[in-house]
């Protein structure tokens, strides 16, 4: 099983070096060929503008949607998650239209630019929380019927989904040497 991290901007480099600690063989993904050589693909956090503007001056927008209908298991954390929602609060950027979410950015203003928290995701398969990262994190604001809904905050914002092969977080699990959300999106790619 080879992993694809999307290397164009942000903390790629945080996510391959999380999934080399779970001995998972990973591909640095900058061109549309990187796509046919993976078994799944996280798009890491970041700053979704840039990120959007590298896709298409990579030519990987049209490649990396087809990708994802057909199936390839993929995972959004942060900027991440803005780029697979079908819909963003702003104006910008131009989302890949992946998931049936509607996402805002920078959901918790000034005030609370970053923060951690605890949260329980019942999926990762055990009782222990996971400590929660999050950098002016975007949060979901309305889910279409096929997404599970996989973590809230105590206010109700939702922080985690799932919808069949596409996961996307809030947060950054890449942050923190709890490696529980990275195997959990492993085991589904095996399933
Ligand atoms: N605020 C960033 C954006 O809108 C996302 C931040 C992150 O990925 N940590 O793209």
């Amino acid at each position: 099983m080879t992993i694809g991290v999307l290397a164009l901007q942000g903390d790629f480099a945080e996510h391959l070096q999380t999934l080399e600690t779970l001995s998972i063989v990973t591909r640095e993904v900058r061109m549309p060929e990187d796509l046919t050589m993976i078994d799944g693909l996280i798009i890491p956090g970041g700053e979704s503008t840039t990120m959007a503007n590298l896709l298409d001056v990579f030519s990987l927008r049209d490649p990396l949607k087809q990708a994802i209908r057909a199936g390839l298991p993929v995972w959004g954390t942060c900027a991440g998650m803005i780029l697979l929602a079908n819909k963003l609060e702003q104006d910008r950027p131009t989302p890949l239209g992946a998931m049936d979410i509607t996402v805002t950015r920078n959901a918790f203003g000034r005030q609370l630019e970053s923060f951690s928290t605890e949260l329980i995701i019942e999926q990762l398969g055990d009782n222990n929380s996971l400590h929660a990262t999050f950098i002016r994190a975007p949060i979901i604001t309305k889910v279409g019927p096929g997404v599970d809904i996989l973590a809230s905050l105590p206010n109700k914002k939702i922080v985690a989904a799932k919808q069949n092969n596409i996961l996307a977080t809030a947060f950054h699990p890449e942050l923190t040497a709890d490696t529980r959300m990275h195997e959990y999106f492993l085991s589904f790619i095996k399933n």
